[in-house]
């Protein structure tokens, strides 16, 4: 394998930002809800995969403003999920395993507790356990990713007004303590339901509560298992959270497998959950297009596998490879639809990700800049 020539302090420089300031456009109109939506390890090439493997076309391709993210964290040009996620929620680059906090290992505010304070309607949706790092960046603040039992405690911390994902052992079989969280999120007032009483396609939450969906003990299957319920999600939270505020909401959506799928250098997998993605981008997109006061963010944290689509034997198809089993740097792709959408063009560091979402909402930033 050849190794890049890396300059010496280039991680140092990496993490101060050394690019030149660019000038953002002026805002023209600010959105009243921002949907963030979250590709585990969906880098370019898993886009395109599933791009070809779905007769070439993508809901990607109708959003209006592309960007390009670097995704490096404090210390590492590798991200994590946790400090990528981290980057998008609080702003800042912290070290890897880090949830909402930064490298300083304080807690940050996210721009979810930041809606929530200003009375804002606030969700997670994830085909993970929704403790994993991508959603747990966004509520907890733990120093270790590993800490599942702890970052679910933060469910009951904030106001959260829906959830739906994995993980549901995290809050009712703990090990770390005979609290059980789902008795006091309905003790708080939550509808809570889950994947062994009934589907989520068969409910409708009424907004007059807040409302949480396991959708697994531990973490979801895959689309491969017959796993449906990110659609049903991505089309069931922006109309539930609209009804839960005035003033808009925030509302972040991961499609975490397939970042699990390309760990397993598992190609037909890593297209399954690219699909299933871009069928819940289809839904937000519906919601947003119909509701026209929605911003919706896509990205990802970093590729995972170093993907490659090379050309098979038959001219038409395509042979899809991999270079590693972990995560690469390689920049990764950002789509941007609706109010505030143009401010997501160009190239920047993936915690202007968070600085562009509270620029549009005129919140104050929290952290201190890196
Ligand atoms: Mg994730
Ligand atoms: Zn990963």
């Amino acid at each position: 394998m050849k190794q890049l020539l890396i300059l010496p302090g280039i991680l140092f420089l990496l993490a101060q930002g050394t690019g030149t300031a660019r000038k953002e456009p002026s805002i023209e109109k600010r959105p009243k809800n921002i949907i963030l939506m979250v590709g585990d390890g969906m880098g370019l090439t898993q886009i395109t995969a599933g791009l070809y493997s779905n007769n070439n076309t993508l809901f990607l391709e109708q959003f209006p403003v592309t960007g390009l993210i670097k995704t490096h964290s404090s210390r590492h040009i590798v991200t994590d999920s946790g400090a990528g996620a981290t980057a998008f929620s609080c702003g800042c680059k912290t070290y890897n395993g880090a949830i909402g906090v930064c490298k300083d290992k304080k807690p940050c505010p996210t721009i979810l507790e930041q809606a929530e304070e200003q009375g804002f309607a606030t969700g997670l949706v994830s085909t993970s356990s929704i403790t994993h790092a991508t959603p747990a960046s966004f509520i907890a603040h733990v120093p270790d990713r590993a800490d599942m039992e702890t970052i679910a405690t933060y469910f009951l911390k904030t106001d959260i007004d829906l959830f739906i994902g994995g993980g549901m052992k995290y809050f009712n079989r703990r090990t770390a303590d005979q609290r059980n969280l789902v008795g006091e999120l309905q003790e708080k007032g939550y509808v809570v339901n889950d994947y062994s009483e009934q589907k989520l396609s068969d409910l409708k939450p009424s907004p007059d509560k807040p409302f949480a969906w396991f959708s697994a003990a531990e973490e979801p299957e895959g689309v491969n298992k017959g796993r449906d319920y990110l659609p049903v999600a991505a089309r069931m939270a922006p109309e539930f959270l609209k009804k839960r505020s005035e003033k808009g909401f925030f509302l972040m959506i991961e499609g975490s497998q397939i970042d699990w799928a390309s760990h397993a250098n598992n190609a037909p997998n890593t297209v399954r959950e690219m699909l299933d993605f871009n069928a819940a981008i289809g839904a937000a997109l519906q919601f947003a297009e119909a509701d026209g006061e929605t911003l919706i963010v896509i990205t990802a944290d970093h590729e995972t596998g170093g993907m490659a689509l090379e050309q098979s034997r038959s001219p038409d198809t395509l042979d899809m490879t991999f270079t590693t089993k972990v995560h690469t740097a390689s920049m990764v792709p950002v789509f941007a639809y609706g109010p505030g959408a143009e401010q997501f063009n160009g190239v920047y560091d993936n915690t202007a990700i968070y600085d562009k979402m509270i620029a549009l909402w005129e919140f104050q930033p929290k952290v201190e800049k890196r």
